[in-house]
C-alpha cells in the first residue's frame, strides 16, 4: 500500500482522467491532475490539480512538489517533457514508451522488428508521389503524430488525388486502407510482474471515430487468443507498466493485423467499468501505484456507445433501467463528434 502521503500526478484533465481519479479515490490514493484546459471534468474529482502549458518548467516544477508518480491520459505529451520529470519522479508507462508509440511510423517499425503485422504504410515525400505505386491505394494519410478520433486524416483514392493535395510538409504516414470485416481491441493492464489481458472488444466507427464497443467480441476462439497473445507479446517486449490497448483489423483470410497501440486507458475499454469486477481504470491505478495483482474477472457481456456532440442531449433525457450505466463526462463545451459520454448497457 503507498504511504499516507503518496499522490498520483495525471496528465490531462479529459474523461480518462476523470474516470482514473475516480477509481484512484475508490483505492484511497490521492491525485493531482495537470491540465493545460479549463474544461477538464477531471478536476473535479481529484484531491488537487493545476491548469498549464505542458510547457510552462514553472507550473510543472510545482507539480511534481506535490506528487509522487507520473502517470497520463493521452499519449502527445512532449517526450522531452516527461524525460525532464523523470529525473526527479517515476513516471508509468515508460517516456520511452511514449516517445515509440505516439509516433505513428516508429510504432509501426518497432511492431513489424517485434515480428507483428500492421497496416502497409509508407512515410509521405510530397516530392515522390508521382512514384508512388497504384496499387498501394487507397489509402488513407495520417499525422504521423498528434491524431486521435480520426483527426489529422485524410483519405485518398487514387495516385491522382494525392498528386494534387497540398500537404503542409511531408510530417505524414500514407497508410493503404484495408479491407478489414471487424475490428476488435485488448485492453491489457501489465503489474511489475504481471499481465492480464481483458477479453477482446469489437468496435464500431465511423468518420474514424469509435461510435459503439460489444464485449464478448464476434471472433473465433483461435482469434481471440491470438489477439490476446499478440498485445501480451508487445506489453512484455516494451516491459509496460499500466494499462495498454491494442486496436486491430480483422480481415476475412483470418490474418489479424495491429492499427495502433494506445498506451493509457482506452475509449473501448469503458465497458469494464460495469462487465468486469475491476475495471481497466482501476487496473491501471493498481499497476501503477504497485498495489497488490488483482485478477480482472468478467461479470457481465456489454455494449457500450458513446455519446457525440449534441446527441448528448438525447442521452441525458433517456430513461435508463437498471442495466444501463450512462456517464455523462460534464464537459462545457458541446462541440461537433466530441466525446461528452457513454452509455453502457450489461445483459
Ligand atoms: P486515431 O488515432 O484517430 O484513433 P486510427 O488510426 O485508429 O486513428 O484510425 C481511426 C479509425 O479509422 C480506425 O479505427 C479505422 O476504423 C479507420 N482506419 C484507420 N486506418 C485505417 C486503415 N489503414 N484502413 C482502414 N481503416 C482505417
Ligand atoms: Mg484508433
Amino acid at each position: 500500500m503507498p504511504s499516507k502521503n503518496f499522490v498520483l500526478g495525471i496528465f490531462g484533465g479529459g474523461q480518462l482522467g476523470k474516470l482514473l481519479a475516480i477509481a484512484a479515490k475508490r483505492l484511497k490514493i490521492k491525485t493531482c491532475i495537470y491540465t493545460n484546459s479549463i474544461d477538464s471534468p477531471a478536476i473535479y474529482y481529484s484531491d488537487d490539480f493545476i491548469i498549464g502549458s505542458y510547457l510552462d518548467k514553472k507550473k510543472l516544477n510545482i507539480f511534481i512538489k506535490k506528487i509522487s508518480i507520473i502517470t497520463f491520459e493521452f499519449e502527445n505529451i512532449p517526450f522531452s517533457i516527461l524525460k525532464n520529470l523523470e529525473k526527479n519522479i517515476p513516471v508509468f508507462p515508460k517516456p520511452e514508451i511514449l516517445k515509440t508509440l505516439q509516433n505513428r511510423i516508429s510504432e509501426k517499425i518497432f511492431l513489424n522488428n517485434i515480428g507483428v503485422r500492421t497496416t502497409e504504410f509508407k512515410k509521405l515525400k510530397r516530392n515522390k508521389l508521382k512514384s508512388l505505386d497504384n496499387n498501394f491505394f487507397p489509402i488513407l494519410a495520417k499525422t504521423i503524430n498528434l491524431g486521435y478520433d480520426g483527426k489529422g486524416q485524410t483519405f485518398f483514392k487514387n495516385k491522382s488525388e494525392i498528386i494534387k493535395y497540398k500537404f503542409p510538409n511531408d510530417k505524414y504516414i500514407l497508410e493503404k486502407i484495408v479491407n478489414f470485416t471487424q475490428e476488435i481491441s485488448v485492453v491489457i493492464v501489465a503489474y511489475k510482474k504481471k499481465i492480464f489481458a481483458y477479453e477482446p472488444i469489437e468496435n464500431f466507427h465511423s468518420e474514424q471515430i469509435l461510435r459503439q464497443s460489444i464485449s464478448p467480441a464476434r471472433i473465433s476462439r483461435n482469434i481471440n487468443e491470438k489477439a490476446k497473445t499478440i498485445a501480451i507479446r508487445i506489453a512484455k517486449k516494451l516491459n509496460y507498466r499500466g494499462v495498454m490497448c491494442v486496436e486491430y483489423f480483422l480481415k476475412k483470410n483470418g490474418d489479424l493485423l495491429v492499427n495502433e497501440i494506445a498506451p493509457r486507458v482506452h475509449n473501448s475499454g469503458h465497458l469494464t467499468l460495469d462487465s468486469y469486477n475491476i475495471s481497466q481504470f482501476q487496473s491501471h491505478i493498481r499497476s501503477v501505484c504497485n498495489l497488490k495483482f488483482i485478477q480482472p474477472k468478467k461479470i457481465k457481456n456489454a455494449i457500450m456507445k458513446n455519446a457525440l456532440g449534441k446527441n448528448i442531449y438525447k442521452f441525458r433525457e433517456r430513461k435508463a433501467n437498471n442495466k444501463e450505466f450512462f456517464y455523462d463526462y460534464g464537459k462545457m463545451y458541446v462541440k461537433d463528434n466530441r466525446k461528452l459520454g457513454h452509455l453502457t448497457k450489461v445483459y
